[in-house]
């Protein structure tokens, strides 16, 4: 059996999988088993920020993998106190908790909100408010808060206490913000549903009706956050800093973690033992982590960032097929006039050019390190597709 035939036999067929077995890659093209090359518009679902393999992030791993790779969160490690002061310094929170994912770090979100709540107001202050087409992870809880009615199936029970609104209808927020509610969730641009950006009167009511009544705002930003819309988080973009701020996909250049960070409202909300995760804050990842800091913080890579976004909308808007682009920075949604963005997608593998959709949206989070020439590439065979 091939990998295509092995996958398909034994693990589990939970996704939609792409008929393309990966074999290497490097900066922003991947090469399949055959030897086939592709320009990358997806970086493995925004996760690799630094494109593939890039030569500062792999010396750091290799390093650190070799000097400690794990040891547990009963001991302290460099990496991890490196990482933690960077990002807080960088970000203005005062502290975090390590993840393995962006749905972990959203389990960690929907606790630290509940339990601030809990500690302050006692019992049936719990609901959390999230959005309608929304999304916040497979696990039960985030799956409970994701706001779309056709994941709400097969799993039942799922979690209580999430209340889902309208995006940008502050009438609908307003009147389900009643006592019981203990925090609002929201993505600023929704990912996963459709490349949806929220509007920024929507966003300014959000944190008006929660400062009044005490109740804390998630910033989603597991997709938005390490300058994938040209800002460091989205909620630069809005003026606006949540109480509670998770992080993911782009962080740690495609190793596996997930971060939430805290004002100094929850600062103290955790006491040992309330929450924890056998490998969250592991050193290889962070040491990884670390070197997607330093680059992407930097203000003239996120400029870039904002410029290959303006560039990417340029070249397309001109297409009679594309009807409008959504989105910030690198993380774009393109709706089509009369083709499918799922036909385009596979249409733009045969040609050699990995995409993404979202709803029914052909949607681009190229490698935020990508240059002119790969992107050249990629939008040339967008454009002959929707010629
Ligand atoms: C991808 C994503 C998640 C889930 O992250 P995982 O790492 O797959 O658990 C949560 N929220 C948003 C906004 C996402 O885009």
């Amino acid at each position: 059996m091939n990998t295509i035939q092995k996958y398909d036999t034994y693990v589990m067929k939970s996704y939609g999988r792409v008929p393309l077995a990966v074999e290497t890659a490097a900066g922003t093209s991947a090469v399949g088993e055959g030897g086939k090359t592709y320009i990358d518009f997806g970086s493995g679902i925004g996760t690799n920020s630094l494109g593939y393999c890039d030569a500062d992030w792999v010396n750091a791993v290799c390093k650190q993998v070799q000097t400690l790779q794990h040891n547990s969160n009963y001991y302290y490690n460099k990496p991890g106190a490196e990482f933690a002061e960077k990002l807080a310094k960088l970000t203005g929170y005062t502290n975090m908790f390590f993840g393995n994912s962006g749905a972990e770090a959203n389990e960690c979100a929907i606790k630290l909100a509940r339990k601030y709540s809990f500690d302050k107001y006692g019992k049936n202050r719990h609901n959390i408010i999230a959005l309608k087409g929304s999304f916040h992870g497979r696990t039960l809880a985030t799956l409970s808060a994701t706001g779309q009615a056709d994941m709400h199936n097969y799993f039942f029970p799922f979690v209580q206490g999430f209340i889902h609104a309208e995006p940008n209808d502050t009438a609908d927020l307003a009147a389900k913000l009643d006592d019981s509610v203990c925090a609002i969730m929201l993505e600023y641009i929704q990912g996963e549903g459709g490349v949806v950006e929220l509007e920024k009167a929507y966003v300014d009511e959000v944190y008006r009706l929660a400062a009044e009544k005490d109740v804390l705002v998630i910033a989603d930003e597991v997709q938005t956050g390490a300058g994938r819309t040209g800002k460091f988080l989205a909620g630069e973009h809005f003026n606006k800093k949540a109480d509670i701020t998770t992080m993911a996909k782009g962080l740690f250049g495609g190793l596996p973690a997930g971060v939430c960070l805290a004002n100094e409202k929850c600062a103290d909300v955790f006491t040992a033992g309330t929450h924890g995760s056998t490998f969250g804050g592991n050193p290889v990842v962070l040491s990884g982590g670390l070197v997607v800091l330093d680059k992407v913080s930097d203000p003239a890579f996120l400029a870039e960032v904002v410029k290959k976004g303006e560039y990417i909308r340029e070249k397309l808007s001109g297409l009679d097929e594309v009807v409008a682009i959504s989105g910030k920075g690198l993380m774009l949604g393109i709706t089509l006039k009369n083709k499918k963005a799922v036909d385009v997608m596979k249409a733009a593998l045969e040609k050699g050019l990995l995409a993404l959709t979202a709803k029914e949206k052909l949607r681009l989070l190229p490698p935020l390190v990508i240059d002119y020439k790969s992107l050249d590439l990629g939008l040339g065979v967008i454009g002959e597709i929707l010629l």
